[in-house]
Parts: C-alpha cells; structure tokens; sequence
C-alpha cells in the first residue's frame, strides 16, 4: 500500500509473482482503505490457484511491532489501527505487517539491487518518500518497530510544510518526494511557457511525475531543470545517509526512479561533492531491482520469514 496506489499479489517462496491487482487508494478514508486491502488480497488469492498460506502487508504506516499497531500514517488517513489483528479477523489466514519501506528494503536486500551487501539505504520515492536501513544484514526496525523515517530527515532548515500528518518542515519528503517533483515542474513550466512542460500546463494537463518524466527523457529543457533540482535534493539527503550510515550500497525505488539517471546523476554529483570520505568513495547509488513491487514483494518475505518464526508479526 502506498500513498496513491495499492498493489497486491499471489507470490511463491522464490518471491516469483504469479497474480497481480493493483486498486487506487488516493481519497479513501480508513474504513474504504481496509476494504479495498480486503477485496485485493481476496481477488489475488483467488487467482493464485495455490494454496495461500499467510498474507504480508506493507503499509505507508509508523508502525508500533509491540502490537502490530498503525500508529500513524503521513501520506493516507490511516491512524490508531491494530492492523495485523483486523486483517487477521478479515482473512482468516497468518498475517504479517510492516512499514511499506521496510518491506521494500527487506525485497531488495534478499533478491533485489542490495543483494550481497550487509549495509544498504533503501528510499522508496513516490507521493512521499519511505525509507528502510539494512543493518549487519537485517532490516533495522528500531525501539518498536517505528524506524527508519529516512524522508522526515529535515534537509532546508527554513523549507517549505512537510505533508500530510507530518508537524516538520523542510523534510526531505517535503523538496524532493514525486509531490514535490509536481509542485516544482509547475513553478518551472510558469517560468517557461514555450517549453514543452509549460505548453503541458497552458494545456492544463496534469503535471504529475510520468509526464515531467517523459518530457525530460524527450529532452525538454523544463522538465530537464526539474528533475535536475529535485536529483540534487535527493544527493543532499544521499550525502547524509552516506556520511552517517556508511552503506555499501543506496537504493532508490518508487514511481519516481522511472526517471532513472535523470535523478541518479545529478544525485551522484552531489554526494560526490559533499559527502565524506571514505564512506562517498566506497557507495554505489543505484536504481531498485524491483521498482513499484518492492513494497509487495518484500510483504510476502515478510510473511514467509513470519511462518517460519519470524519475530515481526
Ligand atoms: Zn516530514
């Protein structure tokens, strides 16, 4: 589950995906979320022609582990929630959560772009950005299960309201998540009403990542300038991770990494200037394996790690 849309699917032990049923979540209140949740994992399950052994979720939610508990979600009306025990009592069936970001990373790390490497940064960017840690080899969950917030890391001190349900301004998520990416390819394309983006806004198309996306890929002089302000953005906060984390490897996922080198270059630039060494001399930033199904892929590990005693539920 995610900010805007939900994928679900019928995964084997080999995180192979053999049904996919992807709904939009984006308006949904609490009750409508957990009955689309409902209604997809049930469609998937019935297309899997499997026995279905347990069902994982990842959820754009703060996460208390005690109790399985959605404490709080930034990006969707998701707030004070035992989730794992309702969707128990819904599903009849095993079920594991975790934070969407956590599931990304854990896909990532066992079969994606941080196999092979013990210490990983995974940013999932798309209507916000989730971040999950891989440490010693393990997804690191923090006190009670609430870490690792990488896109509510503040990186413009005097920057503009964080979203959502977030109190923090000038978060990482608030410059440089797909959201900030729309808000800004409007700014420009108004600066620029001959380019490409500003003929796409005159036209009042939506201005929105696929479409700035496409654009820049096309070679359009204002959609290149945004992708190349908010590529910058995310060095900063890669600069940061690097210096802090020393990962061997980040990994940067979502909707928004369609747009691939047109983020990762300027990104690398920056951490190449400003990041310290030897930690900036020893990373690699790279595109996710598994782009918008690492979140789903890595809830089905999640559930097979469950099943086999697991300490997550
Ligand atoms: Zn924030």
């Amino acid at each position: 589950m995610g900010g805007t849309k939900l994928l679900a699917g019928a995964v084997d032990g080999r995180l192979g995906v053999h049904h996919r049923v992807q709904r939009n979540v984006a308006g949904l209140d609490q009750s409508a979320l957990i009955e689309t949740a409902v209604d997809a994992v049930l469609e998937a399950r019935q297309s899997a022609g499997a026995e279905i052994a347990a069902v994982g979720f990842g959820i754009p939610c703060l996460m208390d582990q005690r109790s399985g508990r959605g404490v709080v979600a930034v990006n969707l009306p998701l707030a004070d929630i035992p989730f794992a025990d309702v969707m128990t009592e819904r599903l009849g069936l095993p079920v594991f959560v975790d934070n969407d970001a956590n599931a990304a990373a854990l896909a990532e790390h066992r079969a994606g772009a941080a196999r092979g490497h013990s210490e990983a940064v995974v940013l999932t960017i798309g209507t916000g950005i989730g971040g999950g840690l891989i440490v010693h080899d393990e997804v690191y969950r923090g006190a009670v299960g609430a870490a690792a917030e990488l896109g509510h890391m503040v990186i413009d001190v005097n920057g503009p309201p964080c979203q959502g349900n977030c109190p923090n301004h000038g978060c990482f998520e608030a410059v440089a998540s797909g959201t900030a990416l729309a808000r800004e390819a409007v700014r420009i394309a108004g600066e620029h009403p001959r380019s490409g983006l500003g003929r796409a806004l005159a036209e009042g198309r939506l201005i929105a990542g696929p479409l700035v996306t496409e654009l820049a890929h096309d070679g359009d002089s204002a959609a290149l300038e945004a992708m190349q302000l908010i590529g910058e953005r995310l060095g900063v906060a890669i600069a940061n991770f690097v210096n802090i984390f020393n990962p061997q490897v980040v990994v940067v996922g979502g909707g928004v990494i369609a747009a691939g080198e047109l983020l990762l270059a300027p990104a690398r630039a920056v951490v190449a200037a400003r990041a310290l060494p030897p930690s900036r001399d020893e990373v690699t930033i790279v595109a996710a394996r598994f782009g918008v199904e690492a979140g789903m892929i890595g809830a089905a590990a999640l559930a097979f790690d469950g099943l086999a005693g697991g300490s997550v539920r």
